[in-house]
């Protein structure tokens, strides 16, 4: 039986650091990059006798996330003590929400890549507010522990079981990511350990009205590791099934070298979490206020940024669905088209092609790998009135992103202005003629052909530099007379 008997049926819980500069319940530092144990203090240490103070800035992004994510803000939530034993977690207990967490239901709506198609959207369970522990590093037979982590504010963002494909949860990770950045909720850097997941797999025969049962697999730190591990989960399930077997309900790791996933334990020996209300948290009461004053403070978020390019500036889906994969791109975008330009498709194809691909190359930050978007615009602009080709303006392009100058600069610099001078251009249209008397008689003889020949020798006499428009008009002008 093939594999499209079956359908695989996916669930994404979703950690990610928020963006405040202090601790979810100490002033300690939330920073990343400080020496081991840096920033720490009796609080995130997890001493006897010392007390948390929620962090109202983590509470407002939190919210800030939940609207994002069309949420059900709580008027009252609770944090809850999560109790587990690793030495990363000095206190023994996560603080973390359980059953009333901050926002309830809402959904992430995916991009649609064609024009016309409906868009998926992928419903959320909850987007609820904890900390994060420490980090244990085991180096040269050692065990050691980095309590700088241990409090960062966390929210953890859980998905119903929506999600169809692998491609379908990199779209929904890639969307999620987005709005975190486009609130600036989360930079979403999955290298620092900023946003982690953990990925929920089944597969159940396609049409069939249950789902079956489902493993999990931990702790994933890359969109590509998250569609490899679901591939590969998806083909063991499958191929379990398929030999009559069934299917144990399991917590598993990705090894990436080997690209597979292997049990780490078995929910008989499931967590006994014991849960139970943070005595030394009040309940967390949001007033509708606060609420509405998030609201009203919130950004244009990629889904309507994505809207308004498709509505005002005639994108196609695709086009718009690329450019707001990242805030950064979005805004360098819309700066460009500041400089005036008229034809936005070239603009949005030219962020798409040329600035993706030098930021792509550079692997650093678009701020740092290519041009100021206003010097691109600049760019295009000579381009749309016909000062430079765009082909020069690819040539200016890759020396502006190694010099740092300005586009005018550069287009003189490098002599890549175009010729639009009619009597220059006629000139070298008459040379042309003279020196081809025979192919003039020719092309006058009904072999009309023969003008791309024509315009090639007038581009080359003219160093390549001839204005195209303005050469074919002078060149047709003067062949037919
Ligand atoms: P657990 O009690 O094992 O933690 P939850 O019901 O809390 O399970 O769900 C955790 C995640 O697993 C959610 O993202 C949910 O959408 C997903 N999930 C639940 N059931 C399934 C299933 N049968 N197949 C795939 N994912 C599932
Ligand atoms: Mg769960
Ligand atoms: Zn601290």
């Amino acid at each position: 039986m093939s594999d499209n008997a079956y359908e695989a049926i996916i669930g994404l819980e979703v950690h990610t650091h928020l963006m405040t500069r202090s601790k979810l319940f100490c002033g300690c530092s939330a920073g990343f990059g400080a020496g081991p144990n840096e920033n720490v203090c009796p609080v995130c240490m997890g001493m006897p006798g010392v007390l948390p103070v929620l962090n109202r800035h983590a509470v407002e992004l939190a919210i800030r996330a939940g609207l994002a994510a069309h949420c059900e803000i709580a008027p009252e939530s609770i944090f809850d003590r999560k109790s587990y034993f690793y030495p990363d977690l000095p206190k023994g207990y996560q603080i973390s929400q359980y059953e009333l967490p901050l926002c309830k239901g809402g959904y992430i709506e995916l991009p649609a890549h064609s024009e016309g198609a409906e868009p998926r959207r992928i419903r959320l369970t909850r987007i609820h507010m904890e900390e994060d522990a420490g980090k244990n590093i085991h180096e040269s037979g050692a065990s050691l522990v980095d309590f700088n982590r241990s409090g960062v504010p966390l929210v953890e963002i859980v998905s119903e079981p929506d999600i169809r494909s692998a491609d379908e949860a990199g779209a929904y990770l890639r969307e999620l990511r987005s709005i975190l950045r486009y609130i600036e909720a989360s930079d979403g850097k999955m290298e620092e350990g900023g946003l982690r997941c953990d990925v929920n797999v089944s597969v159940r025969k396609r049409g069939a009205a249950e789902f079956g049962v489902k493993t999990e697999i931990k702790n994933l730190n890359s969109f590509r590791f998250v569609e490899k591990a679901i591939e590969h989960e998806v083909a063991r399930q499958i191929d379990i099934l398929e030999a009559g077997g069934r299917i144990a309900q399991e917590t598993h790791l990705w090894d990436p070298v080997r690209e597979v996933t292997r049990p780490m334990r078995s929910k008989e020996f499931a967590n006994d979490y014991r849960y139970f209300p943070e005595p030394d948290l009040p309940p967390l009461r949001v007033p509708p206020d606060l609420v509405e004053a998030i609201k009203t403070a919130m950004p244009e978020l990629p889904a309507d940024q994505r809207a308004r390019f498709v509505r005002e500036l005639g994108l196609t889906a695709y086009e718009a669905a690329v450019l707001t994969q990242d805030r950064d791109l979005g805004a360098y975008f819309e700066t460009m088209l500041a400089a005036g330009l008229k034809n936005h498709r070239t603009a949005a194809n030219w962020v798409m092609t040329e600035v993706l691909r030098v930021v792509n190359e550079a692997a650093r930050p678009l701020a740092d790998a290519a041009p100021l978007a206003i010097e691109s615009g600049e760019l295009l602009k000579l381009v749309e009135t016909g000062a430079i080709s765009l082909n020069a303006a690819k040539t200016a392009f890759a020396a502006m992103c190694k010099s740092g100058k300005g586009a005018d600069a550069t287009v003189a610099e490098l002599g890549l202005a175009q010729v639009s001078d009619e009597g220059a251009i006629a000139a070298a249209c008459d040379q042309v003629i003279a020196a081809e008397a025979a192919k003039v008689a020719e092309y006058r003889g009904g072999r009309d052909k023969l003008f791309g020949f024509f315009v090639g020798q007038v581009m080359k006499a003219m160093g390549g530099k001839g204005n195209p428009k303005v050469v074919n008009e002078i060149l047709k002008r003067k062949l037919s007379g």
